[in-house]
């Protein structure tokens, strides 16, 4: 493995000069700060997450605060962000860092990674972002990168952990700072510049070493990967039932709920795995309600 293609000393100038100004990368941000921004920022554009960060951060300063909310207040201010269980993940490693670790976020990936609902990537995202640790950060937009300017193909193929941890672990320069913000670097050009689509490689500060370019661009020929469709989805008709509780102080009858969606399969295996995620709870008197609300 070579870091020539994804040179440090080109990534890193190229970062300072265009990284975009958001709220988590201001050296006032706190490590809670950024273990938010994470989290929200797995599934969903930043666009959509400032404002939501923003009120988290106003709202609930440190874990401790957020655990001291209710999952039902916690569920609520996840508004339309998508994918809620991330929010009760959230909630739960807040109060694992509110009760065993003195209200401060860990620094090292394995406490990290003993945190619930912690992963491989934002174990390591906190450590290299909100404290400059030398660790490799793998998103989707790393692998594609890696993919690419190294490896020359056209797209990454499937996950494996351990494999493309080893493959960017490979890539960190030595200094701890610096290989911080080479991680950040790498998933900024992925975001930005080396998109799945689109990728922009005359703007691309790597483009003499991109081993994809250099190839002629061939055609990603590996397995496909799903399609995220949203429309007529369990996911829409989750979003619609949560969205019915969200909107409500308290539990609410069957009939509520059953109007927003036609089809009573569907509806009720979604409320069923609702249910079973822990995003929903049924009263004793057979209502519904946000865990906690009623
Ligand atoms: S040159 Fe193009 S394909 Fe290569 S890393 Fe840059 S944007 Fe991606």
């Amino acid at each position: 493995m070579t870091s020539a293609a994804l040179d440090p000393d080109v990534l890193i100038s190229w970062f300072d000069a265009t990284a975009r100004d958001l709220p988590w990368r201001r050296p006032e941000c706190t490590p809670w700060g950024v273990l938010v921004s994470e989290i929200m920022l797995q599934q969903t554009p930043v666009a959509r997450v400032e404002p939501v960060w923003h009120e988290w951060l106003r709202r609930w300063p440190t874990p401790s605060a957020l655990a001291a909310a209710s999952q039902a207040e916690v569920l609520r201010a996840w508004g339309k962000l998508g994918y809620p269980r991330r929010a009760l993940r959230l909630h739960a490693a807040a109060t694992a860092i509110a009760e065993h670790h003195g209200d401060a976020v860990p620094s090292d990936v394995d406490t990290l990674l003993a945190l619930p609902g912690i992963g491989a990537y934002t174990a390591r995202a906190v450590a290299a972002f909100a404290y400059g640790r030398r660790c490799p950060v793998v998103d989707t937009n790393v692998r594609r990168v890696v993919a690419r300017a190294v490896h020359g193909a056209g797209d990454a193929g499937p996950p494996s952990t351990t494999r493309d941890l080893a493959d960017v672990e490979a890539l960190l320069p030595a200094d701890e700072a610096d290989a911080a913000r080479y991680s950040a670097a790498v998933m900024e050009l992925g975001q930005v510049v080396c998109t799945a689509r689109s990728p922009r490689c005359v703007d691309c500060p790597v483009l003499d070493g991109c081993a994809w370019h250099r190839n002629g661009r061939p055609a990603y020929n590996g397995p496909a990967k799903p399609v995220q469709k949203f429309a007529g989805t369990d996911r829409q008709v989750r979003g619609l039932l949560l969205d019915v509780l969200r909107d409500s102080s308290g539990p609410v009858v069957r009939a509520r709920l059953d109007a927003v969606w036609a089809d009573a399969g569907q509806r009720d295996r979604c409320l069923d795995s609702l249910l079973v995620d822990g995003l929903v709870e049924q009263t004793d008197d057979g209502r519904f309600a946000l865990p906690g609300d009623h």
